[in-house]
C-alpha cells in the first residue's frame, strides 16, 4: 500500500519551506507538492530587502535559496500541480496529475491564486473540459481536442495526445475563450471562431485554493484560520499569501512555521 503521510504541504514557496523544516524537525513525515519555483510570486521580486538575516537579494535568489532548503529538509518533494484534495474519513487524498498520495493532514502554502475561469469552463468540467491529459487523456482517444496554455506542460501534454491518435487544436492562454455545448463542451470559441471539439485539456499552473480543497471558508480574500492558523476543515491548516493580507515574506514564514507546529499538534492528539 502507498504511504500515509503524515502531512501534505501544497506549494514550495516560503511559507511551505519553513512549515517543512518545522515539520521535519518534530519527526513528522512530509510530502511537499510543488510547481516549479520560478512560478512563485517571489521569483518575480526584482530585489527583497525587508528580509531578516539576509542582505538584499533578487527574489530569484531567495526562491532557490528556499528551495534548497525545502529539498534539504527531508521532506518528500514532488514537482507537479495538486489538482484536488479529497477529504476522507481519516485522511485526505491529493490528486497530482494522474498521481494518487494520502496523508493525515494537508497544510495549503499555495500563495495567491488569482483565476479566472473561462466562461463554460467550471460547467462542463469533468464533461469534456480537463485540467489533465495523462489522467483523462484516453477518454478521448482518437478524438478532436484542444489544448489550451503555453509552457512545457502543455507542449508534453499535446503531444501525449497525439501520440494516442487525437487531433490537436493548440492554443496559448492569452487568447478569449468560450466553452460552448449541451450537457457537455463541444465547441471551443477562441476570438470569435468556433471549434468543434470533444474535450479542451486547459493546462494552467495553479488551481485556486478555493476549487482545490471543498469546505473552506474565505474572509477577504484570504483562507479564513484561527491563531493556530487552523482552517474550518479540520486537518487542513494554511499559511502564507493564501491566508490574505500582508502579502509579505516575514508573514508567510512565521505563518508556516505556526501552521506546521498545529499541524503536530493535530496529528498527536492535542487539539
Ligand atoms: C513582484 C513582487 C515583489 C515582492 N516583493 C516583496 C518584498 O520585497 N518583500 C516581501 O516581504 N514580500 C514581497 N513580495 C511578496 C512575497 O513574494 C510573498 O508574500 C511570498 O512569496 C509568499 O510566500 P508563499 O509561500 O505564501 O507563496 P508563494 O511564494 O507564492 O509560493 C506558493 C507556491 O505554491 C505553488 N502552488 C500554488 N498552487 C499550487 C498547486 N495547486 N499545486 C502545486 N503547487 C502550487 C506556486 O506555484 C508557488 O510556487 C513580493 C511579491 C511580488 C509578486
Amino acid at each position: 500500500m502507498d504511504e500515509l503521510y503524515d502531512v501534505i504541504i501544497i506549494g514550495g514557496g516560503a511559507a511551505a519551506t519553513s512549515a517543512a523544516m518545522t515539520l521535519k524537525n518534530r519527526g513528522k513525515s512530509v510530502l511537499a507538492v510543488s510547481n516549479r519555483s520560478e512560478s512563485s510570486n517571489l521569483y518575480k521580486a526584482e530585489k527583497i530587502t525587508n528580509y531578516p538575516g539576509l542582505p538584499p537579494m533578487s527574489g530569484a535568489e531567495l526562491t532557490a535559496l528556499f528551495r534548497r532548503q525545502l529539498e534539504e529538509s527531508g521532506a518528500v518533494l514532488v514537482e507537479g500541480r495538486a489538482l484536488s484534495v479529497l477529504p476522507m474519513e481519516d485522511s485526505f487524498g491529493v490528486a497530482v496529475g494522474s498521481d494518487y498520495y494520502t496523508a493525515r493532514s494537508i497544510l495549503l502554502c499555495a500563495g495567491i491564486t488569482r483565476e479566472k475561469l473561462y466562461p463554460g469552463e467550471a460547467e462542463f468540467l469533468g464533461r469534456g473540459v480537463s485540467y489533465c491529459a495523462t489522467c483523462d487523456g484516453m477518454l478521448y482517444r482518437g478524438k478532436t481536442v484542444a489544448v489550451v496554455g503555453g509552457g512545457e506542460e502543455a507542449v508534453h501534454d499535446a503531444d501525449f495526445l497525439e501520440s494516442i491518435g487525437c487531433t490537436v487544436l493548440r492554443f496559448p492562454q492569452s487568447a478569449r475563450f468560450e466553452i460552448l455545448g449541451s450537457g457537455k463542451a463541444e465547441t471551443l470559441r477562441v476570438g470569435g471562431i468556433d471549434h468543434a471539439v470533444d474535450c479542451v485539456f486547459i493546462i494552467k499552473d495553479t488551481v485556486s485554493v478555493t476549487r482545490l480543497v471543498p469546505g473552506l471558508r474565505y474572509e477577504n480574500g484570504g483562507i479564513l484560520v484561527d491563531r493556530r492558523m487552523a482552517t474550518d476543515v479540520p486537518g487542513v491548516f494554511a499559511a502564507g499569501d493564501c491566508t490574505g493580507k500582508p502579502l509579505q515574506l516575514a508573514k508567510a514564514v512565521g505563518e508556516g512555521n505556526v501552521a506546521a507546529l498545529s499541524a503536530c499538534d493535530w496529528l498527536d492528539g492535542k487539539n
